[in-house]
């Protein structure tokens, strides 16, 4: 049997990191059997679903390198296929007609609620052998109705929850088709997940209740159901319920805040799941190591100091040249050309000790790739004075003279600089930093002054001592 999983997502909101968390899960345990995944945009419900929303799940699925294995698919499209299987439940005698209208289901409703009754469908209009059905009123667009079984449980052996057990006497006639003919959520979802051979449906434990209902319909089409997953939701670091306030954001809002899409997915797979006390995976770990006798049936807490914390470990071993794209990114958010600067790859090699997120490491570089737009003004007033401003254009000579303009010369020169003169490094280090990226923080000052190059250095070296001098 060949794995096929699915991420299901209803466009009628961003991809949200409890979405993502799903998605990752679906896609690893796929990929871990050799199986296939699927992204299906659950577009059935026109008023709340939106383009800009559908738009928004492909980019995020993109940008976490989510690949679906299979073209774009769209309920909405998919509209004659379901009348189809509607049409061969009916004549099955699996689904019925009822011509109830709105004021009679409310009566009914009312009155079983005088009983203390649970209000359910009185199931008025299911055929059954010798029963006389209510004639049939002029000017009603009938619902289609499943006929679900009246006695015996549904037990789904949930992989992440175990068992659990539904009696069918709890469940109503679902729905499956209303009177304009359009076909219901859930029925969509059956007919989806036996067309396209999905083997294991992992998604949000909201979703529990929708599956006995679901597994009676793959029944009554005479279809396996397959194995089901609900994973657990997440909870805010307080235990709330997740918030925005606690990063229940957006994917692409974690792109802007300066994550990586690896660093995020690293993050997403041990809320829920864990593989001992790992908690850095590549994602070739992730596939391999992935499964659901490590996922946890109570719900995870978001904490967003561990997933800064991951994002950095990322960074600070990640291939600069799988980082270079998103930091090129992030550059041009800043307004700034990355192609007017330094080697992207040597500049994250330079910072990302430093540096947990993309944003950060993006503001502290810019000065390599645009010109200064002032001083950082505590670090000018420490550091570009009468001091400094001779320190800088003794330097700015001894510089310009270099005959290399190398990592090695430029530690030897600035360093044989201060011993020469008897001064720490940090009176004449601080200095040129200020003078070159405009603060008093960067990485070492001979790879800062190289990335910078030649004509960029001995060019701030004079602004800055010009700088000292207007002021005086
Ligand atoms: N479309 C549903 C949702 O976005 C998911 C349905 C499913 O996974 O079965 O919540």
């Amino acid at each position: 049997m060949t794995v096929v999983t699915r991420f299901a997502p209803s466009p009628t909101g961003y991809l949200h990191i409890g979405g993502a968390r799903t998605a990752l899960f679906s896609y690893l345990y796929a990929k871990r059997h050799g199986g296939k995944f699927l992204l299906r945009i659950e577009d059935t419900d026109r008023e709340r679903s939106t383009q800009e929303a559908v738009d928004a799940i492909f980019e995020g699925m993109a940008w976490l390198n989510l690949k679906s294995d299979f073209a774009e698919i769209y309920q909405t499209q998919r509209f004659d296929r379901y009348k189809e299987v509607i049409g061969q439940m009916l004549a099955a005698g699996s689904a019925y007609y009822c011509y109830c209208s709105k004021e009679e289901l409310d009566a009914m409703r009312a009155e079983q609620m005088a009983r203390k009754e649970k209000p359910r469908y009185d199931g008025r209009w299911r055929p059954e052998p010798g029963k006389t059905l209510p004639p049939i009123p002029d000017g009603v667009q009938p619902v289609v109705r499943f006929k679900n079984p009246l006695e015996g449980q549904v037990v789904l052996n949930d992989l992440i929850k175990g068992e659990i057990a539904f009696d069918n006497a709890e469940l109503d006639d679902l729905i499956i088709a209303r009177g304009d003919g359009t076909p219901t959520y859930n029925f969509c979802v059956v007919v989806d997940d036996w067309d396209m051979g999905i083997t294991h449906v992992i998604r949000g434990d909201d979703h529990v209740n929708n599956t006995p209902r679901q597994i009676n319909i793959l029944k009554a089409l005479g279809a396996t159901p397959p194995a089901y997953a609900h994973v657990s939701m997440i909870l805010g670091a307080d235990g709330a319920k997740l918030s925005k306030r606690h990063g229940a954001l957006s994917v692409t809002e974690y792109r802007a805040m300066g994550f990586m899409p690896e660093a995020l997915l690293n993050y997403l797979v041990r809320l829920g799941w864990s593989h001992g006390d790992q908690e850095l995976f590549t994602r070739e770990e992730m596939i391999e190591k992935f499964d659901f006798d490590h996922v946890s049936a109570s719900p995870a807490r978001f904490d967003m100091e561990k997933a800064w914390w991951v994002n950095h470990q990322y960074l600070k071993i990640a291939d600069p040249a799988i980082v270079a794209p998103e930091f090129d990114w992030h550059l041009r958010r800043l307004g700034v050309d990355p192609a007017n600067g330094p080697d992207l790859k040597r500049v994250i090699e330079q910072q990302r000790e430093r540096c947990r997120s993309l944003v950060e490491m993006a503001e502290k570089s810019k000065f390599f790739y645009a010109e200064l737009d002032g001083y950082n003004e505590k670090d000018a007033a420490k550091h570009l004075n009468a001091d400094g401003a001779a320190v800088l254009e003794a330097l700015a000579a001894l510089l310009e003279a270099l005959p290399d303009w190398t990592a090695e010369a430029l530690h030897v020169a600035v360093n044989g600089f201060a011993e020469g003169r008897g001064l720490g490094l940090g009176k004449v280090a601080q200095p040129l930093r200020v003078a070159c990226c405009g603060m008093a923080v960067s990485p070492p000052i001979d790879q800062t002054l190289f990335l910078l190059g030649r004509e960029r250095t001995l060019a701030r070296l004079k602004a800055a001592v010009s700088y000292v001098r207007s002021k005086s």
